[in-house]
């Protein structure tokens, strides 16, 4: 388990998590704040509890995710972002050309 797992996890195994967890779905009407999708529910905290562990039960500072939208957060907030994009791949590409190795490569070639 990871580091930041184990932050939010002293929170959710809580029976008051689980209280307050059912109330953010109610408030939220069951859906993802983000797509509005109904599949595979999960509450996140709004502020992670492990920068804001002060605002783990208000209710306010929660919100509905599906599993979708919520790993996308959680990969931002551990520092992998989000998928790559296809103008990050175009970069990527670019610094590529740009690499001795890769010169060297291309005049061996010719
Ligand atoms: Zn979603």
């Amino acid at each position: 388990m990871t580091r930041y797992h184990r932050y939010s996890a002293a929170v959710t195994r809580t029976r008051r998590w689980k209280a307050l967890r059912l109330q953010a779905l109610r408030r939220d009407g069951w859906r993802c704040v983000k797509c509005g999708g109904r599949r595979r529910l999960e509450v996140d905290h709004v502020q992670p509890v492990r920068t804001h562990p002060e605002l783990s039960f208000e209710l306010s500072n929660l919100q509905t995710l599906d599993a979708r939208c919520h790993s996308r957060k959680t990969r931002i907030e551990i520092g992998l972002g989000t998928e790559p994009d296809p103008r990050r791949l175009e970069w990527r590409d670019f610094v590529h050309e740009l690499s001795p190795s890769r010169k060297e490569q291309r005049c061996s070639n010719q």
